[in-house]
């Protein structure tokens, strides 16, 4: 055995590329307004008949309706201004009215066309969402029918106890079929409403007994994606999808018995990972390592993961990926072999809903590392939002002229509020706002508000406006009890870290709302609205969202959730410790270099 010849193939298929079949979709119809009566839709295999819809601009603009849910999405929110949903890799997608782009993840993206209201209702263009989604539009000319099909990513052979084990991945759901052929032996699985979006052809090389692996189109319209597995016998092979109960899966696991594949190395090799859910509150991984080991354990957010990193180790039985269905903490383990610092690592990630403490206990002797995940200190406490000022009371304006319409400190602390609610609320806290629209609340109602509904932290966020416009910018956290202090800390700590404006640093003063409220309070002032550079920052999305996580991350410290964040590059890691020797005690390294974002 030696290290070289482990043999994880990872075939990423880009989802941008073009492909032959991009062809047939194409077609030319002068852009007006009608009905198409004729056209007969079907999202993945499903016959959704003749949708409510207008014909446009080479496109079919669908109502928002139930047929969405076919679609591989979690809709975060629907209204009449435009959609905002997370996609199935994770990313969330802004897409507003009217505008001819959408914000996928951090990124805005071009479109051809973009959601219209027609008879007051909000339409889709059909083949647009499944550009946004990653998912294929076919259309059948002939039968003047749309096809949405799944799109196939990924293509893993690795090696397995007494085998290997193929992984495919799609962008939606589908069901397929696994038969095997003679003269010359193969295995063949078939992915139904499915297309490849790379060039047909062998994709793999020789593993084993294995010749090749291949994939094709084996038909487009109804759309079958083919991956063949050729091989110099006749090989045993079983299938480990976990299916949903209509037999679709995103993710195919294959395992097929071959003699020649490599075997169980000498290296340190974890054996075996399994999960214990003893209640609803607390999730056991108990990771079985064979031989001496190192490793290193962190965490990572978006999505909130924790990540186990074995040095120069192997995997005997990879999990792959495994989803864990039905649990409120943990999503789905995987392993993975990544190359940190040119050195592969034997990689366990425990992906996760939601923040949540962590605990690692090892025990050397009979070679288990049991990692013990439970929710973090904030789950179900409630947090009041306060967005500065509303109604009749606009706040801080910027000067006329400044920029090209005046920014309203009222309407931007409402976003950045609204923003800050959603990823508390996603994260388990239960966020409550003094106000969610634009309307007058005097400062007593917030106070009483906050003190009434059992809050364990209020935070109001305002923008600060200097008496001369431009003479002063920057972040400063305001509080009044000595109790709030830690809060303010956290919070400002955050704020400087992520939004990098001039620190004004942490203020004691006799604000109403700090003063008043019987909790841990503080006052944001985030930057200047009166200021060039600020304004002109604060009129960017990505901006404000800075803000709202800043002041997420702030109350996830001070709550305790043990997640103590640091930022590197663009993601936020914590090293939590690194394990060098087996009896070596537990080391807080807050300025060790983080591995990389698996
Ligand atoms: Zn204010």
């Amino acid at each position: 055995w030696a290290a070289g010849c482990i043999a994880i193939i990872l075939v990423c298929i880009s989802t941008d590329s073009n492909s032959a079949i991009s062809a047939i979709t194409s077609q030319t119809t002068p852009s007006k307004e009608a009905k198409d009566a004729s056209f007969h839709l079907y999202l993945f295999g499903e016959d959704r008949g003749v949708p409510a819809h207008v014909k446009a601009d080479n496109d079919w603009f669908i109502t928002y309706g139930k047929w969405l849910e076919c679609f591989p999405i979690e809709m975060e929110r629907a209204s009449a201004r435009g959609l905002v949903f997370e996609r199935s890799d994770g990313l969330r997608v802004r897409w507003r009215v009217g505008t001819l782009e959408a914000v996928v993840g951090s990124k805005r993206i071009k479109l051809p066309r973009t959601l219209r209201v027609f008879n007051d209702r909000l339409h889709i263009p059909l083949k647009v969402l499944c550009k946004l989604t990653n998912t294929r539009f076919i259309y059948d000319a002939g039968q003047n029918a749309g096809y949405v099909c799944a799109m196939l990513t990924e293509v893993q052979l690795m090696p397995a106890t007494n085998g290997w084990q193929l992984n495919l991945r799609l962008t939606a759901p589908v069901t397929y079929r696994i038969d095997r052929l003679s003269n010359p032996d193969r295995i063949y699985i078939d992915l139904h409403d499915a297309v490849i979006n790379y060039p047909p052809g062998v994709l793999l090389e020789r593993h084993g007994s294995i010749a090749s692996v291949r994939i094709g189109q084996f038909s487009t319209v109804p759309a079958t994606a083919r991956v063949v597995l050729d091989m110099d016998e006749p090989l045993n092979y079983e299938d480990r999808t976990e299916f949903d109960d209509n037999k679709r899966a995103t993710r195919i696991s294959l395992f097929i018995e071959d003699a020649k594949a490599p075997q169980p190395p000498i290296k340190p090799s974890i054996n075996n990972i399994e999960l214990q859910v003893s209640d609803r509150d607390t999730v056991t991984g108990i990771i079985r390592v064979e031989r001496a080991y190192d490793y290193t354990a962190f965490t990572l957010i978006e999505p909130f993961r924790v990540v186990l990193d074995f040095r120069n180790a192997d995997f005997v039985n990879p999990v792959g990926v495994q989803q864990i269905p039905k649990n409120p903490l943990v999503r789905e383990i995987r392993t993975g072999m990544p190359d940190i610092d040119s050195e592969r690592v034997a990689r366990v990630v425990f992906e996760l809903h939601r923040p949540a403490a962590f605990r690692i206990i090892e025990k050397r002797d009979e070679g288990l590392i049991i990692v013990r995940i439970g929710k973090g200190g904030w789950y179900g406490l409630v947090i009041v939002i306060d967005p500065g000022h509303g109604g009749r009371d606009p706040g801080a304006r910027s000067p006329v002229g400044m920029f090209k319409e005046r920014l309203i400190e009222k309407d931007l602390t409402l976003d950045i509020a609204l923003r800050l609610n959603r990823m508390l609320m996603y994260a388990g806290a239960k966020p409550m706002l003094t106000r969610t629209t634009d309307c007058y609340v005097s400062l007593q109602d917030r106070v009483a508000f906050a003190n009434a509904v059992n809050a364990r932290a209020f935070v109001s966020i305002h923008l600060n406006a200097w008496p001369k416009p431009g003479g002063n910018w920057g972040t400063e956290v305001y509080y009044y009890t000595p109790q709030s202090r830690p809060l303010a800390e956290a919070v400002h700590k955050y704020l400087i870290m992520l939004l990098q404006r001039k620190d004004n640093g942490i203020r004691r003063r006799r604000f109403y709302v700090v003063r008043r409220t019987s909790i841990p309070s503080v006052l944001v002032e985030a930057c200047y609205i009166n200021h060039p550079e600020d304004g002109r920052l604060l009129q960017d999305d990505e901006f404000r969202e800075k803000i709202a996580k800043a002041i997420f991350l702030g109350l996830h410290d001070y709550f305790g959730v043990p997640w103590n964040l640091q930022l590197q590059g663009e993601e936020i890691v914590e090293d939590v410790a690194q394990h060098v020797a087996s009896d070596a005690p537990t080391q807080m390294q807050p300025e060790g270099e983080a591995p990389n974002q698996q």
